[in-house]
C-alpha cells in the first residue's frame, strides 16, 4: 500500500498553518475514532493514518524534510516516525490531548475494550466473631451462618429468565460507555461515561428472572467456616476473599471481614502474649510456704511458693501463655502473689499475732533479694 499525501490525509493545503493542521487532525481523528466505530478495521487504519499524517506535519523539522523530500525523508521507524507500525495505543499516549480530555477512559482496542465494561462487585460484610481464650490459644474452625446476599440459583446469578434473556444494549451497542459531545471554546469535546440504559454492562435482561427480579441475587444465608490461626488479638480483622457479599448478575463477590472479639477468662487476664493471674495467699503460707493452684489455659497447674515469699513476687510459667501469631514460642502466665491480710481476728488470734509482733523476723527488713519489690521501683524511677 503506497503511502498518502499526508496534506491529502489530513485535507489541508500545503501551507497551512499549525492551528489549521491541528484542527484537521482533531475532526479526523473524531471521524474515525474506534470508540465511534468499533470493529471497523476501515476507520482503524484511517485513525492511524491521520494520526501519522499528523505527527510528521505538527513536527516544524520533519514537516520540513517531509515537504523536501517527501516519504522518504521522514518514512521508516528509523527517522523516529510511524513506519506504519504505531500502535493505537501509542498514538492515544501521544496525542490523548488533542481530545481535550475526550475518550479519557478510552482503555484500548479489540479483547482489551472489555475492560471498559462494568464488574459489578459485591459489598464486603463484617462479622464479629467471639472467641474463648482456649480457641485463641490452639486456633479455631468456626462454622458460621452468615445472612447475605447469595446468587439466585434460578438463574444462575444473571438475572435473566431461563439465564439466557440477553441482548446487547442497544445504547452503548455492548461497550458499556456512552460518549457525550459538547461545544466547547476549544471545539468539540467528546467524553465518555458509563451508559445508563446498562449501567455499563454492555447487555440488557430481555426476561428478568422473576425469583430475583433481574438482579441475580436474593438474600440469604450461607454457613461459611472460618480457619482462625492461634494468638490473633481482640479487634483484629481477617478477610476471605469472595466470601462477603454476591455480586449483581454475575460479577465478583464482596469479602467477609471476620472481626475477632476476645471472650474474657474468669480468672486469666490478657497482656499480650502473657496471661496474668492474680493469687492471693495467706500470711501464712508466705510465710511457711506451700504449694498452690493456678489456672492455666488446659487446666491448674501446680506451682511451689518459697518460705519468706513477699507480697508483689512475680511467679512464671513459663511457655504457659499464648502463642505469637507472627512468630515462634509461647508467652508466659505470670502469677502475681498479693498476702492475705486478716480484715477480722479472734480474741486468740489476736493475741497471738500480738506476740509473734514483737519477735525480731516480723519486722520487715527488705533486701536486694526480695527482688520484685526492688525491681519494680527501679523500673519505675527509670
Ligand atoms: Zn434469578
Ligand atoms: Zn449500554
Amino acid at each position: 500500500m503506497s503511502k498518502r499525501d499526508y496534506y491529502d490525509v489530513l485535507e489541508v493545503s500545503k501551507n497551512a498553518s499549525d492551528a489549521e493542521i491541528k484542527k484537521a487532525y482533531r475532526q479526523k481523528a473524531l471521524k474515525h475514532h474506534p470508540d465511534k466505530n468499533p470493529n471497523d478495521k476501515e476507520a482503524e487504519e484511517k485513525f492511524k493514518e491521520a494520526a501519522e499524517a499528523y505527527e510528521i506535519l505538527s513536527d516544524p523539522n520533519k514537516r520540513n524534510r517531509y515537504d523536501q523530500f517527501g516519504h522518504a525523508g521522514v518514512g521508516g521507524a528509523a527517522s523516529g516516525g510511524f513506519g506504519g507500525g504505531m500502535s493505537m495505543e501509542d498514538i492515544f499516549s501521544q496525542f490523548g490531548d488533542i481530545f481535550g480530555g475526550a475518550f479519557s477512559n478510552f482503555s484500548g482496542f479489540g479483547g482489551s475494550r472489555q475492560r471498559s465494561r462494568r464488574v459489578n462487585r459485591g459489598s464486603n460484610l463484617r462479622i464479629k466473631v467471639n472467641l474463648s481464650l482456649e480457641e485463641i490459644a490452639k486456633g479455631v474452625e468456626k462454622k458460621i451462618k452468615v445472612d447475605k446476599y447469595i446468587s439466585c440459583s434460578v438463574c444462575n446469578g444473571t438475572g435473566a429468565r431461563g439465564g439466557s434473556s440477553y441482548s446487547t444494549c442497544s445504547t452503548c451497542h455492548g461497550t458499556g460507555q456512552v460518549t457525550r459531545v459538547t461545544n466547547t471554546f476549544l471545539g468539540q469535546m467528546q467524553t465518555s461515561s458509563i451508559c445508563p440504559h446498562c449501567r455499563g454492562e454492555g447487555q440488557v435482561i430481555t426476561s428478568k428472572c422473576p425469583h430475583c427480579t433481574g438482579n441475580g441475587i436474593i438474600r440469604g444465608e450461607e454457613i461459611i467456616s472460618i480457619n482462625i490461626p492461634a494468638g490473633v488479638e481482640e479487634g483484629m480483622q481477617l478477610s476471605v476473599s469472595g466470601k462477603g457479599n454476591a455480586a449483581a448478575r454475575g460479577g465478583i463477590s464482596g469479602d467477609l471481614i471476620v472481626v475477632i472479639e476476645e471472650i474474657d477468662h474468669p480468672e486469666l487476664i490478657r497482656d499480650g502474649n502473657n496471661l496474668i493471674f492474680d493469687k492471693y495467699i495467706s500470711f501464712t503460707d508466705a510465710a511457711l510456704g506451700a504449694l498452690i493452684e493456678v489456672p492455666t489455659i488446659d487446666g491448674k497447674a501446680r506451682i511451689k511458693i518459697i518460705p519468706g515469699t513477699q507480697a508483689g513476687k512475680v511467679l512464671r510459667l513459663k511457655g504457659k501463655g499464648l502463642p505469637s501469631l507472627n512468630s515462634y514460642g509461647n508467652g508466659d502466665i505470670l502469677i502475681n502473689i498479693n498476702v492475705w491480710t486478716p480484715k477480722t481476728l479472734t480474741r486468740e488470734e489476736r493475741i497471738t499475732l500480738e506476740r509473734l509482733s514483737k519477735s525480731e523476723n516480723f519486722i520487715p527488713n527488705p533486701t536486694r533479694s526480695d527482688k520484685s519489690f526492688f525491681h519494680r521501683m527501679k523500673e519505675y524511677f527509670h
